[in-house]
Protein backbone atom coordinates (compact mmCIF):
# COMPACT_ATOMS: atom_id res chain seq x y z
CA UNK A 1 0.00 0.00 0.00
CA UNK A 2 1.39 3.19 -0.61
CA UNK A 3 1.06 4.99 2.50
CA UNK A 4 3.16 2.20 3.85
CA UNK A 5 6.14 3.04 1.39
CA UNK A 6 5.89 6.66 3.22
CA UNK A 7 9.38 7.07 4.93
CA UNK A 8 9.35 8.60 8.66
CA UNK A 9 10.76 12.23 7.11
CA UNK A 10 7.63 11.75 4.93
CA UNK A 11 5.51 11.32 7.82
CA UNK A 12 1.83 13.07 7.24
CA UNK A 13 -0.15 14.51 10.23
CA UNK A 14 -3.07 15.09 8.51
CA UNK A 15 -6.45 17.83 10.02
CA UNK A 16 -9.32 17.89 7.46
CA UNK A 17 -11.28 21.65 6.54
CA UNK A 18 -14.49 20.20 5.76
CA UNK A 19 -17.08 22.40 3.94
CA UNK A 20 -20.55 21.12 4.48
CA UNK A 21 -22.88 22.70 1.82
CA UNK A 22 -22.70 20.94 -1.76
CA UNK A 23 -20.01 18.69 0.00
CA UNK A 24 -21.95 17.17 3.21
CA UNK A 25 -25.21 18.43 2.89
CA UNK A 26 -27.55 19.17 -0.14
CA UNK A 27 -30.20 21.35 0.73
CA UNK A 28 -29.71 20.36 4.39
CA UNK A 29 -29.51 16.13 3.51
CA UNK A 30 -26.75 14.01 3.22
CA UNK A 31 -25.71 12.94 0.19
CA UNK A 32 -25.63 8.91 0.07
CA UNK A 33 -21.73 8.61 0.70
CA UNK A 34 -21.47 11.65 3.49
CA UNK A 35 -21.68 9.39 6.34
CA UNK A 36 -19.42 6.87 5.44
CA UNK A 37 -17.22 8.98 4.16
CA UNK A 38 -17.08 10.95 7.58
CA UNK A 39 -16.67 7.98 9.60
CA UNK A 40 -14.09 6.89 7.79
CA UNK A 41 -12.11 10.14 9.28
CA UNK A 42 -13.23 9.42 12.54
CA UNK A 43 -11.97 5.81 12.68
CA UNK A 44 -8.68 6.59 11.09
CA UNK A 45 -8.06 9.15 14.00
CA UNK A 46 -7.71 12.04 11.26
CA UNK A 47 -9.03 15.00 12.88
CA UNK A 48 -11.21 17.30 10.81
CA UNK A 49 -13.66 20.40 11.39
CA UNK A 50 -16.96 21.10 10.12
CA UNK A 51 -15.88 24.82 8.51
CA UNK A 52 -19.35 26.41 6.87
CA UNK A 53 -19.67 30.32 5.83
CA UNK A 54 -23.19 29.82 7.12
CA UNK A 55 -24.24 31.61 10.43
CA UNK A 56 -25.96 28.92 12.31
CA UNK A 57 -25.83 28.87 16.18
CA UNK A 58 -22.47 26.46 16.95
CA UNK A 59 -24.66 24.26 19.33
CA UNK A 60 -27.69 23.70 16.99
CA UNK A 61 -25.24 23.14 14.30
CA UNK A 62 -23.35 20.34 16.08
CA UNK A 63 -26.79 18.77 17.12
CA UNK A 64 -28.01 18.34 13.47
CA UNK A 65 -24.58 17.34 12.32
CA UNK A 66 -24.26 14.60 15.35
CA UNK A 67 -27.74 13.53 14.05
CA UNK A 68 -27.25 13.15 10.27
CA UNK A 69 -24.15 11.77 10.62
CA UNK A 70 -24.22 9.85 14.04
CA UNK A 71 -21.19 10.48 15.85
CA UNK A 72 -20.39 12.40 18.87
CA UNK A 73 -19.23 15.82 17.59
CA UNK A 74 -18.64 18.87 20.18
CA UNK A 75 -18.02 22.54 19.15
CA UNK A 76 -14.78 22.03 18.59
CA UNK A 77 -15.82 20.16 15.12
CA UNK A 78 -17.62 23.45 13.66
CA UNK A 79 -16.82 26.65 12.66
CA UNK A 80 -19.35 28.91 11.66
CA UNK A 81 -18.38 32.10 9.12
CA UNK A 82 -18.56 34.64 12.68
CA UNK A 83 -16.81 32.63 15.07
CA UNK A 84 -13.73 34.64 14.89
CA UNK A 85 -15.66 37.19 16.14
CA UNK A 86 -15.51 35.32 19.62
CA UNK A 87 -11.74 37.07 20.09
CA UNK A 88 -13.16 40.59 18.81
CA UNK A 89 -13.35 41.84 22.65
CA UNK A 90 -13.10 45.46 21.92
CA UNK A 91 -16.46 45.35 20.51
CA UNK A 92 -18.45 42.67 22.65
CA UNK A 93 -19.74 45.62 24.84
CA UNK A 94 -20.58 48.17 22.01
CA UNK A 95 -24.15 49.16 20.68
CA UNK A 96 -24.21 46.78 18.13
CA UNK A 97 -26.92 46.91 15.11
CA UNK A 98 -26.90 43.28 13.63
CA UNK A 99 -28.75 42.36 10.62
CA UNK A 100 -29.76 38.71 9.92
CA UNK A 101 -32.42 36.30 10.00
CA UNK A 102 -33.94 35.50 12.90
CA UNK A 103 -32.24 31.52 12.97
CA UNK A 104 -28.66 33.47 13.51
CA UNK A 105 -30.46 35.96 16.40
CA UNK A 106 -29.16 33.60 19.28
CA UNK A 107 -25.81 33.08 17.45
CA UNK A 108 -24.60 36.88 18.81
CA UNK A 109 -24.11 36.53 21.99
CA UNK A 110 -22.27 33.30 21.58
CA UNK A 111 -20.18 35.47 19.58
CA UNK A 112 -19.72 37.27 22.57
CA UNK A 113 -21.63 40.25 22.29
CA UNK A 114 -24.04 41.90 25.18
CA UNK A 115 -25.38 45.05 23.97
CA UNK A 116 -27.03 44.53 20.27
CA UNK A 117 -30.61 45.19 18.54
CA UNK A 118 -31.42 43.99 15.35
CA UNK A 119 -32.36 45.82 12.58
CA UNK A 120 -36.01 44.64 13.22
CA UNK A 121 -35.92 45.92 16.80
CA UNK A 122 -34.68 49.52 14.83
CA UNK A 123 -37.20 50.10 12.79
CA UNK A 124 -39.68 49.28 15.86
CA UNK A 125 -38.59 52.06 17.89
CA UNK A 126 -38.03 54.21 14.11
CA UNK A 127 -40.74 52.81 11.65
CA UNK A 128 -40.56 56.16 9.43
CA UNK A 129 -37.40 54.36 8.43
CA UNK A 130 -38.95 51.36 6.68
CA UNK A 131 -41.00 52.83 4.18
CA UNK A 132 -40.73 50.95 1.48
CA UNK A 133 -43.92 48.72 1.66
CA UNK A 134 -47.27 50.96 0.17
CA UNK A 135 -49.62 49.29 2.27
CA UNK A 136 -47.43 50.09 5.36
CA UNK A 137 -46.63 54.02 4.27
CA UNK A 138 -50.31 54.49 4.82
CA UNK A 139 -50.49 52.46 8.25
CA UNK A 140 -47.76 54.85 9.48
CA UNK A 141 -49.53 58.34 7.94
CA UNK A 142 -52.21 57.44 10.05
CA UNK A 143 -51.09 56.32 13.12
CA UNK A 144 -49.20 58.70 16.14
CA UNK A 145 -46.17 57.19 17.74
CA UNK A 146 -46.58 55.12 20.59
CA UNK A 147 -45.34 56.71 24.02
CA UNK A 148 -42.95 53.32 24.05
CA UNK A 149 -41.79 54.61 20.95
CA UNK A 150 -41.30 58.38 21.31
CA UNK A 151 -39.44 57.29 24.95
CA UNK A 152 -37.16 54.51 23.01
CA UNK A 153 -36.51 57.04 20.67
CA UNK A 154 -35.25 59.59 23.27
CA UNK A 155 -33.68 57.38 25.04
CA UNK A 156 -31.68 55.56 22.23
CA UNK A 157 -27.89 54.92 22.48
CA UNK A 158 -26.06 55.51 19.33
CA UNK A 159 -24.94 52.75 17.00
CA UNK A 160 -21.51 52.23 17.59
CA UNK A 161 -20.81 49.29 15.63
CA UNK A 162 -22.49 47.33 12.86
CA UNK A 163 -22.06 43.60 12.40
CA UNK A 164 -23.66 41.86 9.29
CA UNK A 165 -24.51 38.03 9.86
CA UNK A 166 -26.55 36.92 6.88
CA UNK A 167 -28.94 38.17 4.23
CA UNK A 168 -31.81 39.45 6.07
CA UNK A 169 -34.94 38.61 4.73
CA UNK A 170 -35.93 41.99 3.64
CA UNK A 171 -33.20 43.54 1.78
CA UNK A 172 -34.81 46.33 0.60
CA UNK A 173 -35.34 47.23 4.21
CA UNK A 174 -31.89 46.59 5.47
CA UNK A 175 -30.48 48.44 2.74
CA UNK A 176 -32.28 51.60 4.09
CA UNK A 177 -31.36 51.20 7.38
CA UNK A 178 -28.09 50.33 7.17
CA UNK A 179 -27.17 53.24 4.56
CA UNK A 180 -29.32 55.68 7.31
CA UNK A 181 -27.17 54.51 10.16
CA UNK A 182 -24.00 54.70 7.94
CA UNK A 183 -24.97 58.36 7.22
CA UNK A 184 -25.94 59.63 10.66
CA UNK A 185 -22.83 58.05 12.63
CA UNK A 186 -25.22 56.04 14.16
CA UNK A 187 -27.94 58.06 15.19
CA UNK A 188 -31.02 57.95 12.91
CA UNK A 189 -32.29 60.96 14.54
CA UNK A 190 -29.34 63.16 13.72
CA UNK A 191 -29.74 65.62 10.61
CA UNK A 192 -27.44 64.75 7.99
CA UNK A 193 -24.78 67.22 7.20
CA UNK A 194 -21.92 64.79 5.19
CA UNK A 195 -20.69 61.77 5.29
CA UNK A 196 -18.93 60.44 8.14
CA UNK A 197 -15.29 59.94 7.28
CA UNK A 198 -14.72 57.39 8.31
CA UNK A 199 -17.67 55.45 8.84
CA UNK A 200 -18.70 53.10 11.53
CA UNK A 201 -17.06 50.07 11.91
CA UNK A 202 -18.68 47.04 9.76
CA UNK A 203 -17.79 43.46 10.73
CA UNK A 204 -19.33 41.17 8.45
CA UNK A 205 -19.25 37.19 7.80
CA UNK A 206 -19.84 35.17 4.69
CA UNK A 207 -19.07 36.97 1.71
CA UNK A 208 -20.56 33.79 -0.92
CA UNK A 209 -22.07 35.56 -3.74
CA UNK A 210 -24.27 32.30 -4.01
CA UNK A 211 -24.37 28.90 -2.21
CA UNK A 212 -25.51 25.62 -3.46
CA UNK A 213 -29.17 24.90 -1.95
CA UNK A 214 -31.35 22.28 -3.44
CA UNK A 215 -32.24 24.00 -6.66
CA UNK A 216 -30.28 23.44 -10.06
CA UNK A 217 -28.74 26.82 -9.72
CA UNK A 218 -26.52 28.64 -6.96
CA UNK A 219 -28.92 30.97 -4.80
CA UNK A 220 -27.84 34.43 -3.82
CA UNK A 221 -25.91 34.43 -0.59
CA UNK A 222 -24.70 37.03 2.08
CA UNK A 223 -22.28 38.16 -0.29
CA UNK A 224 -24.81 39.17 -2.59
CA UNK A 225 -27.01 41.46 -0.22
CA UNK A 226 -22.47 42.99 0.80
CA UNK A 227 -22.52 43.83 -3.33
CA UNK A 228 -25.82 45.77 -2.86
CA UNK A 229 -24.89 47.33 0.39
CA UNK A 230 -21.40 48.01 -1.22
CA UNK A 231 -22.81 49.70 -4.52
CA UNK A 232 -25.62 51.27 -3.08
CA UNK A 233 -22.86 52.84 -0.27
CA UNK A 234 -20.75 54.03 -3.17
CA UNK A 235 -23.68 55.62 -5.10
CA UNK A 236 -25.08 57.86 -2.61
CA UNK A 237 -21.93 58.84 -1.02
CA UNK A 238 -19.15 58.23 -3.89
CA UNK A 239 -16.87 57.04 -0.94
CA UNK A 240 -16.21 52.96 -0.45
CA UNK A 241 -17.73 51.01 2.00
CA UNK A 242 -15.07 49.97 4.13
CA UNK A 243 -15.04 46.31 6.06
CA UNK A 244 -13.31 46.77 10.02
CA UNK A 245 -13.47 42.89 9.60
CA UNK A 246 -14.23 39.88 7.22
CA UNK A 247 -14.98 36.69 7.98
CA UNK A 248 -15.84 33.29 6.87
CA UNK A 249 -13.94 31.53 3.90
CA UNK A 250 -11.81 32.85 2.27
CA UNK A 251 -10.67 34.88 4.81
CA UNK A 252 -7.42 33.67 6.51
CA UNK A 253 -8.65 34.31 10.03
CA UNK A 254 -11.17 31.75 9.75
CA UNK A 255 -8.68 28.97 8.50
CA UNK A 256 -6.33 29.84 11.33
CA UNK A 257 -9.47 29.86 13.74
CA UNK A 258 -10.27 26.14 12.71
CA UNK A 259 -6.72 25.17 12.35
CA UNK A 260 -6.25 25.80 15.83
CA UNK A 261 -9.52 23.36 16.67
CA UNK A 262 -8.19 20.98 14.39
CA UNK A 263 -5.04 20.87 16.40
CA UNK A 264 -7.14 20.49 19.48
CA UNK A 265 -8.58 17.28 18.23
CA UNK A 266 -5.42 15.77 16.89
CA UNK A 267 -5.11 12.71 18.64
CA UNK A 268 -2.63 13.07 22.20
CA UNK A 269 -1.96 16.31 21.03
CA UNK A 270 0.07 15.35 18.17
CA UNK A 271 0.98 18.41 15.72
CA UNK A 272 -0.94 18.50 12.36
CA UNK A 273 1.77 19.14 9.87
CA UNK A 274 -0.64 18.78 6.45
CA UNK A 275 -3.89 20.39 6.03
CA UNK A 276 -6.42 19.64 3.27
CA UNK A 277 -9.69 21.14 2.58
CA UNK A 278 -12.54 19.43 0.76
CA UNK A 279 -15.18 22.15 -0.85
CA UNK A 280 -17.14 22.70 -3.51
CA UNK A 281 -16.46 26.33 -4.09
CA UNK A 282 -13.55 27.30 -6.06
CA UNK A 283 -13.90 30.93 -5.17
CA UNK A 284 -14.30 30.55 -1.58
CA UNK A 285 -13.00 27.16 -0.15
CA UNK A 286 -10.51 26.74 -2.42
CA UNK A 287 -9.09 30.53 -2.60
CA UNK A 288 -9.16 30.83 0.98
CA UNK A 289 -6.91 27.11 1.27
CA UNK A 290 -5.07 29.23 -1.17
CA UNK A 291 -4.13 31.81 1.20
CA UNK A 292 -4.23 29.70 4.24
CA UNK A 293 -1.02 27.98 2.40
CA UNK A 294 0.52 31.17 1.14
CA UNK A 295 0.46 32.03 5.07
CA UNK A 296 1.99 29.24 6.48
CA UNK A 297 4.79 29.47 3.91
CA UNK A 298 5.74 32.78 4.89
CA UNK A 299 5.11 31.85 8.36
CA UNK A 300 7.48 29.12 7.90
CA UNK A 301 10.17 31.37 6.22
CA UNK A 302 9.68 34.59 8.75
CA UNK A 303 10.65 31.40 11.42
CA UNK A 304 14.02 30.37 9.72
CA UNK A 305 14.62 33.61 9.60
CA UNK A 306 13.70 34.48 13.02
CA UNK A 307 15.95 31.09 14.61
CA UNK A 308 18.57 32.53 12.38
CA UNK A 309 18.75 35.78 13.36
CA UNK A 310 17.44 35.09 17.13
CA UNK A 311 14.87 38.36 16.76
CA UNK A 312 11.19 38.35 16.87
CA UNK A 313 8.90 38.98 14.30
CA UNK A 314 6.05 41.63 14.35
CA UNK A 315 2.48 40.03 14.13
CA UNK A 316 -0.54 41.32 12.46
CA UNK A 317 -3.45 42.37 15.03
CA UNK A 318 -5.76 39.90 14.05
CA UNK A 319 -2.91 36.73 14.21
CA UNK A 320 -2.43 37.64 17.74
CA UNK A 321 -5.97 37.73 18.35
CA UNK A 322 -7.23 34.80 17.22
CA UNK A 323 -4.27 32.01 16.29
CA UNK A 324 -1.77 29.90 18.06
CA UNK A 325 1.84 30.42 17.33
CA UNK A 326 2.05 28.42 13.91
CA UNK A 327 5.31 28.76 13.59
CA UNK A 328 5.71 25.45 16.31
CA UNK A 329 3.76 23.34 13.69
CA UNK A 330 6.21 20.76 12.47
CA UNK A 331 5.84 21.63 8.73
CA UNK A 332 7.89 19.07 6.81
CA UNK A 333 5.97 18.89 3.67
CA UNK A 334 6.57 21.23 0.78
CA UNK A 335 2.85 21.45 0.25
CA UNK A 336 1.19 22.15 3.88
CA UNK A 337 -1.60 22.39 2.49
CA UNK A 338 -3.90 20.63 -0.27
CA UNK A 339 -6.82 21.99 -2.03
CA UNK A 340 -9.25 19.37 -3.11
CA UNK A 341 -12.15 20.71 -5.23
CA UNK A 342 -15.71 18.18 -5.40
CA UNK A 343 -18.48 18.13 -8.04
CA UNK A 344 -21.29 17.90 -5.98
CA UNK A 345 -21.76 21.78 -4.86
CA UNK A 346 -21.33 25.00 -7.09
CA UNK A 347 -18.54 23.79 -9.25
CA UNK A 348 -19.75 22.50 -11.66
CA UNK A 349 -17.72 20.59 -14.65
CA UNK A 350 -20.88 21.37 -17.21
CA UNK A 351 -19.86 25.21 -17.26
CA UNK A 352 -16.35 24.86 -17.17
CA UNK A 353 -14.98 25.98 -20.39
CA UNK A 354 -11.49 24.01 -20.03
CA UNK A 355 -13.32 20.50 -19.02
CA UNK A 356 -15.64 21.19 -22.64
CA UNK A 357 -12.81 20.98 -24.56
CA UNK A 358 -10.53 18.60 -23.22
CA UNK A 359 -13.77 15.94 -23.25
CA UNK A 360 -14.59 17.00 -26.93
CA UNK A 361 -10.93 16.69 -27.51
CA UNK A 362 -10.94 13.09 -26.06
CA UNK A 363 -14.24 12.62 -28.30
CA UNK A 364 -12.24 13.90 -31.52
CA UNK A 365 -9.23 11.52 -30.83
CA UNK A 366 -11.24 8.91 -29.69
CA UNK A 367 -13.71 9.35 -33.42
CA UNK A 368 -10.68 9.43 -35.12
CA UNK A 369 -9.04 7.06 -33.93
CA UNK A 370 -12.36 4.63 -34.24
CA UNK A 371 -11.74 6.16 -38.10
CA UNK A 372 -8.51 5.18 -38.39
CA UNK A 373 -8.05 9.19 -38.95
CA UNK A 374 -5.60 10.16 -36.66
CA UNK A 375 -2.74 9.80 -38.22
CA UNK A 376 -0.24 11.51 -36.65
CA UNK A 377 -2.64 14.61 -36.18
CA UNK A 378 -2.29 16.39 -33.08
CA UNK A 379 -4.88 18.69 -31.93
CA UNK A 380 -5.18 21.38 -29.56
CA UNK A 381 -7.57 23.64 -28.32
CA UNK A 382 -6.50 26.81 -30.90
CA UNK A 383 -7.06 24.75 -33.73
CA UNK A 384 -9.60 22.67 -32.98
CA UNK A 385 -12.70 24.06 -33.79
CA UNK A 386 -11.31 24.63 -37.61
CA UNK A 387 -11.22 20.80 -37.57
CA UNK A 388 -14.30 19.73 -40.32
CA UNK A 389 -16.71 18.52 -38.75
CA UNK A 390 -16.70 14.23 -39.58
CA UNK A 391 -20.47 13.47 -40.96
CA UNK A 392 -20.89 10.27 -39.77
CA UNK A 393 -23.64 7.93 -37.85
CA UNK A 394 -21.39 7.73 -34.83
CA UNK A 395 -20.15 11.39 -34.64
CA UNK A 396 -23.59 12.40 -34.25
CA UNK A 397 -23.37 13.22 -30.68
CA UNK A 398 -19.80 15.01 -31.15
CA UNK A 399 -21.10 16.78 -33.29
CA UNK A 400 -24.27 18.45 -31.52
CA UNK A 401 -21.83 18.86 -28.65
CA UNK A 402 -19.27 20.89 -30.84
CA UNK A 403 -21.78 22.80 -32.06
CA UNK A 404 -23.66 23.43 -29.00
CA UNK A 405 -20.09 24.80 -27.80
CA UNK A 406 -19.07 26.68 -30.78
CA UNK A 407 -22.60 28.65 -30.47
CA UNK A 408 -21.97 29.20 -26.51
CA UNK A 409 -17.76 30.10 -27.70
CA UNK A 410 -19.46 32.86 -30.28
CA UNK A 411 -21.42 34.68 -27.07
CA UNK A 412 -19.33 36.71 -24.88
CA UNK A 413 -19.30 35.34 -21.40
CA UNK A 414 -21.48 32.26 -21.84
CA UNK A 415 -19.63 30.11 -19.21
CA UNK A 416 -19.33 30.75 -15.89
CA UNK A 417 -15.77 31.39 -14.91
CA UNK A 418 -14.73 29.72 -11.94
CA UNK A 419 -10.35 30.12 -12.29
CA UNK A 420 -9.75 33.62 -13.39
CA UNK A 421 -8.08 33.90 -9.95
CA UNK A 422 -4.73 31.36 -9.88
CA UNK A 423 -5.95 31.15 -6.22
CA UNK A 424 -8.91 29.17 -7.37
CA UNK A 425 -7.21 26.26 -8.70
CA UNK A 426 -7.61 23.47 -6.64
CA UNK A 427 -4.67 20.76 -5.99
CA UNK A 428 -7.51 18.32 -6.91
CA UNK A 429 -11.05 17.56 -8.12
CA UNK A 430 -12.61 14.33 -7.31
CA UNK A 431 -16.15 13.53 -7.70
CA UNK A 432 -17.07 13.97 -4.28
CA UNK A 433 -16.37 13.52 -0.56
CA UNK A 434 -16.18 10.11 -0.68
CA UNK A 435 -13.55 10.16 -3.42
CA UNK A 436 -11.40 13.25 -1.37
CA UNK A 437 -11.67 11.37 2.03
CA UNK A 438 -10.06 7.85 0.22
CA UNK A 439 -7.16 10.50 -1.44
CA UNK A 440 -6.78 11.74 2.34
CA UNK A 441 -6.45 8.76 3.82
CA UNK A 442 -4.02 6.90 1.07
CA UNK A 443 -1.37 9.65 1.25
CA UNK A 444 -1.07 10.24 5.17
CA UNK A 445 0.24 7.73 7.59
CA UNK A 446 -2.20 7.01 10.41
MG1 LIG B 1 -20.17 24.80 -0.08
Amino acid sequence: MQHLEITTDHFVNPGVFIDIDGVVLQGGKPFPWSKEAIHALWNNDIPFVFVTNGTYCSAVLVENLTKILELPFTSDHVVVAPSPCTALTDFHDKHVLVCCQEDSHGLVPELGFSNYLTVEELVEIFPDLDYVDHNRRKYLLSTPLSDEQKKAQEEFRPIEAILLLGEPIHWECSLQILIDILMTSGDPRAKFKFVPSPHLPIIAANKDLTFKGAAALPRFGHGAFLECLESLYKKITKNELEYEELMGKPYLVTYEYAAEQIQRLSKNGAKINKFFMIGDNPEVDVKGASIFKEHLHSLEAKSSRRSSRHASCATSRRHSLVVPDFSEFEFRQTKHVESILVCTGVYNPSNDLMVHLRSLFDSKICLDSNNNQADGEHLNESNYFNVPIIKTDSSNQFDFDTNELRNALSRKNSFISYFDDHQNMPDLTVDNLKDAVEHIIKVSRV
